[in-house]
């Protein structure tokens, strides 16, 4: 990074391309290097040069991307999970007053920010009133830790309230770089997973990557697959073949019961003992934890209780009612295991 005055999109636009790209260590007056990212650049060959320019123009307020062997932006900005309305400090004018450069003003919210990211509709959310960001990146590996892909979250600051998204690459290993995209279909945090199913401790299945780190963070094993809800596939239930005991941890709502039913039924066979559990308050683990309660605080679902989320009557599916037939744990616990070993300190 140079001496220049930089605003924000700069910053952002710098953190993106360098999870992305290889940046050089010269720099050519205010331009900041990197080898280009696009798969097709120099047809496939790749960029040695590094023909990839960054700067900041100060007079508009706004960054500037350019590959000089002329990729298109689109391009450039797809594989750094970039918009166009990212290289603006501030949104251009169509949207005037509503937002303000997040470093110099940050607004003084008149009701308390919400705790976490919302999941309404976004039209529920009121006008956009900043840049999209990236705020977290999951990386996924191997058991033996290599790359696979990663799952990109950002948040969009609206009126009332943030709107999240994500979107995935995978590693390329003959590139050593990373292409927009979906990945092989390994569970999140893997080598754990691996490890738990080894030492015989319990592993949590939760909905999402937050849930899972937050869960490690606090001493329980605890994995996810990518792209949340109802996307765990017979590959993820191999991984945890063996397993003396997978805990699901169900969101409490109708896509996560389904999730759960589809974990459930998945790991029939693979895994020796499994559980369903709900939180005691809050949506998910994260809100769960968050509350201060405990993972022995979890409240146990019965497997027929989540026949209201199967279609197949044949299964004991009664199809989805009304969300106020969401199942709901009548015990907390775990019977004759309460002193499970987790094992991984906390
Ligand atoms: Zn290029």
């Amino acid at each position: 990074m140079n001496g220049h005055i930089h605003g924000p999109s700069f910053d952002r636009v710098i953190d993106a391309l360098r999870s992305v790209a290889v940046e050089s260590t010269s720099q050519s007056g205010e331009w900041t290097k990197f080898h280009c990212p696009v798969p097709t650049h120099g047809k496939g060959r790749g960029d040695r040069n590094p023909s990839l320019g960054v700067k900041y123009d100060p007079r508009r307020e706004k960054t500037i991307v350019t590959c000089f062997s002329r990729c298109d932006q689109d391009d450039v900005l797809g594989v750094a999970g970039l918009r166009v309305r990212d290289l603006f400090d501030r949104l251009p004018d169509r949207t005037p007053s509503t937002y303000r450069p997040l470093r110099q003003h940050p607004p003084a919210p008149s009701t308390p920010a919400p705790h976490r990211t919302s999941t309404a509709p976004a039209d529920d959310l009121g006008e956009v009133t900043g840049p999209r960001r990236r705020v977290a990146t999951y990386t996924y590996t191997t058991v033996g830790k290599d790359p696979v892909g990663q799952v990109i979250r950002y948040a969009t600051p609206h009126e009332h309230g943030t709107a999240k998204d994500f979107s995935q690459r995978r590693w390329d290993p003959e590139r050593q770089g990373w292409v927009a995209g979906g990945f092989a279909p390994v569970l999140y945090q893997a080598p754990i997973v691996a490890w738990a199913i080894a030492e015989g401790h319990p592993i949590l299945v939760c909905e999402g990557e937050k849930d899972v780190d937050r869960a490690t963070a606090a001493g329980y094993p605890a994995t996810c697959n990518a792209a949340g809800a109802g996307k765990f596939r017979p590959e993820h239930a191999e991984q945890l073949r063996g397993a003396s005991h997978v805990v699901i941890v169900a969101d409490r709502d109708l896509p996560g019961f389904q999730h759960a039913a589809q974990v459930y039924d998945r790991l029939q066979g693979v895994a020796r003992h499994i559980d369903v559990m709900h939180t005691a308050s809050g949506k998910d683990l994260f809100d769960h934890l968050d509350a201060g309660h405990d993972i022995n605080d979890l409240r146990l679902i019965r497997p027929d209780q989540l026949n209201f989320v199967r279609q197949d009557p044949a299964r004991g599916g009664t199809g989805p009612r009304r969300p106020a037939d969401m199942p709901h744990g009548d015990r907390t616990g775990w019977p004759g295991r309460q002193d499970l070993d987790w094992g991984l300190d906390r």
